[in-house]
């Protein structure tokens, strides 16, 4: 069962909450999919069934067409959120994390075509493998953070949170307009160019750079 943690691998006592999504918040990353910029942000969700620890081997569904890598900045919620300002969000973050948006982009691109919503390419069991949070307290700017995913030792995504659209207090106050955002919620707030095909046995190291490197595999 999926547990908040901390960097250093001690459960965080927060309850498993849903996952609220952007899409489409990095300029880079709407240029290579060839989409329009929303005029408000794209909102979806992934329930607490798609939570899994990003350390373990990933399970990528198979038979299902291309499963792409999604990195993302990832926000863990300490305090209920609703129509809240930017102060409130603020006082809301326990911690800064990363985490994969696992998304099935052949079914997605169907999806699309047919106008439909987008939970079967991305809402599904294990789609949001998510790495320990570090308390904000240690972060001085959250809109400056690198971030990197390196697959078998080749660079696949970089970015840094200093091109996000929507910065993430504008972002999380906006959501909590939309949803009521409780304590264990995490937020993920878009994925920057370089999303491609996770293979079987592929090898990922996932980088907050000034923070942490993780490695892990695609199960075979
Ligand atoms: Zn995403």
């Amino acid at each position: 069962m999926y547990q908040h943690k901390d960097i250093q691998g001690e459960p965080i006592s927060l309850p498993v909450g849903k996952v609220v999504c952007i899409g489409r918040n990095y300029l880079d990353h709407i240029d290579e999919m060839k989409s329009e910029v929303p005029t408000e942000p794209l909102l979806f969700m992934k329930p607490k069934a798609a939570l899994c620890d990003l350390t373990q081997p990933l399970v990528v569904p198979k038979e299902r067409g291309e499963c792409h890598n999604e990195l993302e900045v990832a926000i863990l919620l300490n305090k209920p959120l609703i129509n809240a300002d930017i102060d409130s969000v603020n006082d809301a973050i326990w911690g800064v994390g990363l985490a994969l948006d696992l998304t099935l982009r052949d079914v997605q691109a169907s999806l699309k075509a047919k106008g439909q919503p987008w939970e079967r390419a991305k809402a599904f069991d294990l789609s949001c493998p998510v790495s320990g949070f570090i308390p904000v307290s240690r972060f001085t700017q959250l809109q400056n953070l690198s971030f990197s995913l390196h697959i078998n030792n080749e660079l696949r995504q970089q970015g840094n949170t200093s091109m996000m659209l929507h910065s993430i207090a504008a972002l999380i106050a906006h959501m909590s307009s939309v949803f009521s955002l409780e304590a264990g919620d995490i937020i993920l707030t878009g994925t920057p160019k370089g999303v491609g095909p996770l293979l079987s046995s592929d090898r990922l190291t996932v980088s907050l750079h000034d923070h942490f490197d993780i490695t892990t595999t695609v199960a075979e």
